[in-house]
């Protein structure tokens, strides 16, 4: 038996890095995947690309800050696959990176509209169908800048410790029902979030550099780096998990 069999998986922002490896992973150990996301063109091709491998996935467009969105796609997932057992809440965007007094509060709410809200709406409505069904696994995409504070991006780090509180408190919320709730904590993974960031730099080469001496590992994750760790949070290998922080970080939180 393959490690996610039987159980259907709805990945937000799968379209591409931590996301795409998960959709990927989760389909190769037996989930039938909902790849979600924004980017249409490149959803719907991923799910070409699983099915070419003899695999179970299925494209829906969904905007995880968008309520409207989120209540009509949930229950046509529902329909398709007759169940929703793992919640991956990836969709995320690093946003805005400037000193707190230069932000905009558009700015600020472009950020936590996503990396917060989006959290919040895919888990209410995701619940009910976990409720029915007798338990479920969610897995919330928090970061070590969830953990640790730096001098960046400052609704991100905001937005990504309010997501790890957010996964310990539904986990005591929804722990009788058999629902489990976990965070998950990268350091920096080599995704198309990470090359836009080095990209505009004067010398992306030395960016590079600088993030990689960030990890005592002295290297970047890479997206199944995470992925794996998505696969064992879904799987009933982690059964008796739920509240944790699961830190997938090179070593950079060890310091
Ligand atoms: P990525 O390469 O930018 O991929 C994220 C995907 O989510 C993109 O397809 C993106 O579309 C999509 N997305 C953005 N807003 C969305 C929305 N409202 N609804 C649905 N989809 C949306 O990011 P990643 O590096 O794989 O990161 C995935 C998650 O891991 C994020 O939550 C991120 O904060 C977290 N994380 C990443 C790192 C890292 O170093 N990469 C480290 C720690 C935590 P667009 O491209 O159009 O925005």
């Amino acid at each position: 038996m393959k490690r996610v069999e039987n159980k259907t998986a709805i990945v937000t922002g799968g379209s591409l890095g931590i996301g795409r490896a998960s959709c990927v992973l989760l389909a190769k150990e037996g989930a039938r995947v909902a790849v979600t996301d924004i980017l249409d063109t490149e959803g719907e091709k991923l799910v070409e690309e699983i099915k070419g491998m003899g695999l179970v996935a299925e494209y829906w467009h969904l905007d995880t800050s968008n309520e409207k969105n989120v209540k009509e796609v949930i229950p046509e997932i529902h329909k398709k696959f007759g169940s929703i057992d793992v919640l991956v809440n990836n969709a995320g965007i690093s946003g805005i990176n400037k000193p707190t007094d230069e932000i905009s509060y558009e700015e600020w709410n472009a950020v936590i509209k996503i990396n917060i809200n989006g959290v919040f709406l895919c888990t209410k409505y995701v619940i009910p169908y976990m409720k029915e069904a007798g338990g479920g696994s969610i897995i919330n995409m928090s970061s070590v800048y969830g953990l640790v504070g730096a001098a960046d991006i400052p609704p991100y780090h905001a937005s990504k410790g309010a997501v790890r509180l957010m996964s310990k408190t539904d986990a005591l919320f929804y722990a009788k029902g058999q629902i489990r709730v976990n965070s998950i904590h990268p350091g920096f993974i080599y995704t198309p979030m990470v090359q836009n960031f080095l990209k505009p730099l004067t010398n992306p080469n030395e960016g590079m550099k600088i993030l990689e001496n960030l990890h005592p590992l002295g290297h970047l994750g890479e997206a199944d780096d995470i992925a794996y760790g998505v696969v064992y949070l879904a799987s009933d290998e982690s059964k008796f998990i739920t509240g944790s922080e699961l830190v997938i970080d090179g070593g950079y939180t060890a310091r």
